[in-house]
């Protein structure tokens, strides 16, 4: 069997202090925190060579590294070998009589897949052992982070992970035998969604809703079928936008797949705002509506989200149509929930419109393509039909938020017929 250091992980109390001597005082390059959701963890990863420390934080007091440190204290919790192929890894270590933790191989971070060899094996070393994903040319294409200049603004198309919902309800009174096509459905009869919210970096830097976040349990990532193995943290480092960077967080609406990025749950379990610096700025009515949930739409309104904006003073509620800031302006649309609203960008006389779940993905392009979610259709369907005329006289960019595939396109009309024309950057 051929292994390669992956990782060495570390149990660490206090991540500040920590941080104080692995980045500060060692001058190591600390990359984007990965949550495991399973063992609430948060990782950090620290590069040294081929290889990286990782530091583990708890997310919660009942956290599988809140136990070690309890028991043991903070310090050496696991090493991590990378092996080809995990299954024969496995087998063969069985075969010679060792204690495996995990007989067969478990989802870990980033796609991979990992097991445990419990330390009685090993001399008294907990040992990961790892294979790692080789995503497919098509996901990797899928989550890139795009960019685009329009006039004196540049445009950044981000990724926090995919996600699965009922196809059916995804497409109303749309049936099954039309939908299925343009988006095939899994064997729970739920179709693939991306999250991309967009950064619009101008006067000041922007970030256009946030993602799913990193809250969520193994219960709701499994109902949902969440993908998060690259996500927020990912795609903005990538950007070269630290969460420090953001001036100003804008809301479409408050749904759980737009707004659960806004805040982060710290070691101690308190939730806060994910992005330090920021304004979150948010429709009057959509805060009433999303801290007055009724039967309906409970569901899509996790207090989590977005009332510990509201505690940390960094919440503010606009009523009308207006500027965010120059080249930016909200529009309500309605339909999808009565406060739903689109984000128009404009140029050097060119226009984007980030639709939010107006038009979630390019396969709702048809007016009655509507999703059963929507608590009044009909608006939908008026706005739609009028943005969408605006959208090919204007030549908008317009943003997908939800689509698997295409981040942003164009709308053009030949004999009739409209389709989506996807813009490279
Ligand atoms: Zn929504
Ligand atoms: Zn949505």
């Amino acid at each position: 069997m051929k292994a390669v250091l992956d990782h060495v992980g570390i149990a660490v109390k206090d991540l500040q202090a920590a941080l104080a001597f692995y980045r500060d005082a060692l001058g190591l390059h600390v990359e984007a925190p990965e949550e495991v959701v399973s063992q609430r963890v948060r990782a950090h990863f620290l590069p040294v060579g081929q290889s990286s420390l990782e530091l583990l934080e708890a997310t919660s007091a009942d956290s599988t590294i809140a136990k070690y440190i309890d028991k043991r204290g903070p310090g050496l919790h696991h090493i991590t070998l990378r092996v080809d192929d995990i299954a024969a890894a496995l087998a063969h270590l069985k075969a010679r009589g060792a204690r495996l933790v995990d007989e067969q191989p478990r989802p870990g971070a980033e796609g991979s897949q990992v097991a445990f060899i419990h330390p009685s094996s090993a001399h008294g070393v907990l040992v990961e052992l790892k294979q790692a994903r080789v995503p497919s040319s098509e996901q990797r294409a899928a989550s890139a982070v795009t960019r685009f200049a329009l006039g004196s603004l540049e445009l950044i198309s981000l990724f926090d992970g995919f996600f699965r919902l009922d196809g059916g309800a995804m497409f109303g009174v749309v049936p099954k035998a039309l939908w299925a096509k343009p988006a095939p459905p899994d064997e729970r009869n739920r179709i693939l969604m991306a999250m991309r919210p967009l950064v619009v970096r101008g006067a000041r830097t922007m970030l256009i809703d946030a993602g799913l976040g990193d809250k969520d349990d193994e219960k709701f990532h499994e109902i949902y079928g969440v993908d998060r193995s690259r996500n927020l943290d990912h795609t903005l480092a990538e950007a070269g936008v630290s969460p420090d960077d953001i001036d100003i967080v804008l809301a479409s609406h408050l749904h759980f797949d737009h707004a659960g990025g806004f805040t982060v749950r710290d070691a101690s379990g308190r939730i806060r705002p994910k992005f330090r610096r920021a304004q979150y700025i948010v429709r009057r009515g959509e805060w009433e509506d999303a801290t007055h949930p009724h039967e309906r739409n409970r569901a899509s309104y996790i207090a989590d989200n977005f009332v510990p904006l509201a505690e940390a003073g960094v919440l503010q509620l606009v009523d009308d149509d207006q500027t965010i800031m120059p080249g930016v302006r909200v529009r309500r649309t309605g339909g999808h929930c009565m406060h739903h609203q689109m984000v128009l960008i404009e140029s050097g006389g060119r226009t984007a419109a980030f639709v939010a779940d107006l038009i979630p993905t390019t396969a709702h392009l048809s007016p009655p393509w509507i999703m059963g979610y929507d608590l009044y259709p009909m608006d939908t369907l008026a706005a739609k039909k009028a943005f969408l005329d605006e959208a090919v006289a204007k030549n908008i960019l317009v943003f997908f938020e939800h689509d698997p595939a295409v981040p942003a396109g164009h709308i053009r009309e030949e004999n009739g017929k409209r389709r989506v024309v996807p813009a490279l950057s």
